[in-house]
């Protein structure tokens, strides 16, 4: 073993006791370093290094040695102590790590910390003790008094997963490197599943950082710490490894733009098949670069901070060949990106430089907002070098052959391998591109995948039940497998660079991968399409498109860490950072499956399903007439997920198209409404009542029928919409719905008029108006109730007692989003079958 693994392998598990059921560390340590060895041959003791530099002694004697000066320590134990301090930043040098002063035993939740106001607010939840899983009561904050169970993590469970790991076949010296980042990642997926909900620091009021978190980032700053001071020539026991003003580290942050078009352009009109794999290959693409790049830049798989949603973030060495190998890698994928998908899909990179004094509490926000800001940079830039380097870049592609066009994608070059295909049910003749092919495939037998495996470089043949190939270049490939049920052991042991991912399941044992991933759910048998989901929707046949995102994450990513802490020993910025961004992402990438698996039982049909959702947006399509109810489901168990933290809000887009409109419009559409209910404070932002004032950047909107209301208007537009319903299927009238519609119809008019004419407010004319509204209101409704049944007289008298009394301390007053209520009944209330306006 090479030093630098030594380093990293004893900074991942310097902490590992805390995960035993005991205050015995050095004891814990030194078992779980057995288990290990003897797993594994090639993490046996070498003979290249004295015995104290190994990663057995580092591990195991962490705990014994952590009292001793830093003159009195060996340089490699002196790199991980100061590894472990800046991912703990704690405040005092060499406090005494121990058990006994017991502050809190349970995670507290860091989405109920975040706070855009620099304070400190009072945190009320915890999170239980367990692995990781999908079910509510295992990843939800509970109240911070309600007594849990005696729950604590079964570490023999977890022995049983990492002995589970097929052993390497025949280990030979060559490729010792790769099988032991390979091995490091096994560890890293079994840590998460355990770990993630243990707490780092127990000794301490908030302890608001996983084990599993703050192993991984230790990890990844002591190999940050140890290549930049082997480059410099500078690993002396003299050094001053805890200096905080040096760079010796770089934040990188990579982005893959024009995901959005690639998954959406989608032209023909069987797109479920398509769009699906689309999405799908979109999200493994992420996250292959990503790990070429680590492959490349020859890092551990700790590295990576944090990859979702097309985005990921890498810490890593300050030196110069680190950035030139950054660089290259860069190159490579965006080369392969301009000739797979002619520059559609770009990689842009943006890095900044990282000083020891950036891991304290608070600081890693500037240096995360510096990445972006370099990133965007280099999108101005796009594809810069390879431009420089091919030639015949800007030479016109060439036509396919015979004038073809795929008509699923539209393309149309040579090299897009356009194929005519027989449709099955139509016998159509169409005209296919490679990708689509493939990605259609992808789409169809996604579904059943149970097991992705990850196969690098190798030669192996292996069964499947489906494959896909990523070569960036011509040294590196990555084989991707599909399979329905976990494929045979001793098949794997025969490969030294994979990963084994179950996808959406953390409870079956002996798995050492997993993968959360926002797809379609199995419902039943068939395939169903857009225009039959439109179909069944209740009320007029529509598709409905919802678009959700967390409302300024850019903004909490930089100051939302800037709370004071409450006493003693602060957690480091980077790892906060890393425990808040995987809890959202878990939420996003694998909790919102349980949401949408819920609804679809509970109604009993295939109405609603997930196109892409991951990192922190999602999209999802469906029968219209259940996109309201689920968006609002989304967001109440969004906003308990983050303790009701007012910081952490979502805001939803939803638009109504026919099943056959083109998705592409579509997305764009319900976008479009999103980025409106987003500018919920612009509306009447030359009126603003005291209540609006402080909400008013606050997002935490939904926008739907045109209409933009603040979520706490919600349950009020469902009690209008519902009475209104219900009125019109007892009188078997319309009456209502028009009447309501003139109301609606004189707001949007004076609205207008007030905008074109610049009319400066005027509270007289505001309240004649508001006024005038009323009485039409009150006319309207009392004209149409003498010809009604008592019930229905006194349905009406409700439903106008709710609308004149809204009480008006939420952002909107009931005039301005009137409209959605109405509409929404009324399109639930239509008849659909004869002529359509389709
Ligand atoms: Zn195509």
């Amino acid at each position: 073993m090479e030093t630098i693994e030594h380093i990293v392998l004893s900074a991942l598990l310097h902490d590992i006791c805390k995960a035993y059921n005991t205050n015995d560390f050095a004891t814990s340590n030194g078992h779980f370093c057995e288990i290990l060895s003897k797993k594994f041959n090639i993490l046996q003791k070498g003979s290249n290094q004295s015995d104290t530099d190994q990663w057995h002694y580092l591990t195991q004697n962490y705990y014994k040695d952590i009292l001793k000066k830093d003159d009195q320590k060996t340089v490699l134990e002196q790199i991980i102590s100061a590894a472990d301090y800046f991912a703990s930043a704690e405040r005092e040098e060499g406090f005494q790590k121990n058990i006994n002063k017991i502050k809190s035993n349970r995670l507290i939740p860091i989405l109920e910390r975040v706070d855009l106001k620099n304070q400190t607010h009072p945190t009320t939840h915890k999170l239980p003790c367990t692995k990781l899983s999908l079910d509510r009561e295992h990843i939800f904050p509970i109240d911070k008094n309600k007594p849990l169970k005696d729950e604590t993590i079964n570490i023999n469970e977890m022995i049983k997963d990492i002995e589970s790991i097929p052993d390497f076949k025949k280990e030979t010296h060559q490729n010792e490197g790769i099988r032991l980042r390979c091995i490091t990642g096994f560890l890293l997926s079994i840590f998460e599943k355990y770990l993630s909900q243990v707490p780092a620091n127990i000794n301490t009021d908030t302890p608001d950082v996983s084990l599993y978190d703050h192993l991984r980032i230790t990890a990844a700053i002591a190999e940050g710490l140890y290549e930049y001071h082997k480059d410099t020539n500078d690993l002396t026991p003299n050094t001053q490894y805890k200096n905080k003003d040096i760079d010796k580290w770089l934040l990188v942050c990579g982005d893959f733009s024009g995901i959005q078009n690639f998954i959406y352009k989608l032209t023909s009109k069987k797109a479920a098949k398509g769009l699906r794999g689309r999405s799908f290959y979109i999200q493994l693409l992420c996250d292959t670069s990503a790990q070429y790049m680590i492959q490349k830049i020859n890092l551990f798989p700790t590295s990576l901070i944090y990859s979702s949603g097309g985005k990921f973030y890498l810490l890593i060495p300050n030196t110069t060949h680190h950035i030139s190998r950054l660089e290259k890698a860069t190159d490579a994928v965006n080369s392969w990106l301009l000739t797979e998908f002619r520059g559609e899909m770009y990689l842009g990179i943006g890095y900044t430089k990282v000083s020891g004094k950036f891991f304290e509490a608070g600081e890693m926000g500037i240096k995360w907002k510096e990445a972006n800001e370099a990133l965007q940079k280099n999108r101005l830039h796009r594809f810069s070098s390879q431009i420089l380097t091919s030639e015949d870049f800007f030479a016109p592609q060439e036509l396919h052959s015979d004038n073809r066009v795929c008509q699923a994608c539209s393309r149309n070059d040579s090299a897009a391998d356009i194929q005519i295909e027989t449709e099955k049910e139509t016998d159509n003749k169409i005209q296919k591109c490679r990708h689509c092919r493939r990605l259609e495939e992808m789409g169809a037998y996604l579904t059943d995948t149970q097991h992705l495996l990850w196969a690098w470089n190798s030669d192996i043949e292996i069964e499947c039940h489906r494959k896909y190939v990523f070569s960036f270049d011509n040294e590196m490939r990555c084989q991707l497998y599909f399979y329905k049920k976990r494929p045979d052991k001793t098949l794997l042991s025969q490969l030294s660079n994979y990963s084994l991912e179950i996808i959406n399941n953390l409870d079956e044992p002996e798995e050492f991968g997993f993968r959360f991933i926002g797809k379609w759910q199995r419902f039943n048998e068939k395939t169903i399409e857009f225009d039959e989901l439109a179909k069944k929707a209740k009320g007029i046949h529509r598709l409905g498109i919802l678009r959700m995102d967390v409302d300024n994450l850019g903004e909490i990513f930089v100051r939302g860490f800037d709370f004071l802490g409450s006493c003693d020993k602060q957690m480091g910025s980077l790892s906060r950072i890393a425990t808040m961004s995987r809890q959202l992402n878990i939420f996003f990438s694998g909790y919102l499956n349980i949401i949408i698996q819920e609804l679809n039982h509970k109604i009993k049909d295939e109405k609603v399903q997930i196109i892409y959702s991951g990192g922190d947006d999602l999209f999802i399509i469906g029968s219209w007439d259940k996109i309201p109810e689920l968006a609002n489901i989304i967001q109440e168990r969004f906003k308990e997920y983050c303790c009701h933290n007012p910081y952490f809000t979502l805001s939803a887009g939803i638009s109504m198209v026919t099943g056959k409109y083109p998705i592409y419009h579509a997305a764009m559409l319900a976008g479009r409404d999103e980025s409106r209910a987003k500018a919920i404070g612009e509306i009447f932002s030359d009126n603003q009542s005291p209540a609006q004032t402080d909400q008013t950047n606050q997002k935490n909107a939904l926008c739907f029928m045109d209409t933009v209301i603040g979520w706490e208007d919600y349950h009020s537009v469902l009690e209008i919409k519902n009475l209104i319903e219900e009125i019109v299927n007892e009188t078997k009238h319309r009456a209502i719905i028009e009447k309501l519609n003139t109301v609606v119809y004189s707001v949007n008019m004076f609205e207008k008029t007030k905008k074109s004419e610049k009319y400066s407010f005027d509270k007289i004319y505001e309240l004649v108006c508001f006024q005038k509204w009323r009485w039409q209101l009150i006319y309207n409704l009392h004209r149409m109730s003498s010809k009604y049944s008592d019930d229905t007289i006194a349905q009406i008298e409700k439903l106008q007692s709710i609308i004149l009394n809204l009480n008006n301390n939420t952002r909107l007053p009931v005039l301005s989003w009137l409209e959605m209520p109405v509409r929404w009944a009324d399109f639930l209330t239509r008849k659909e079958g004869k002529k359509s306006d389709e």
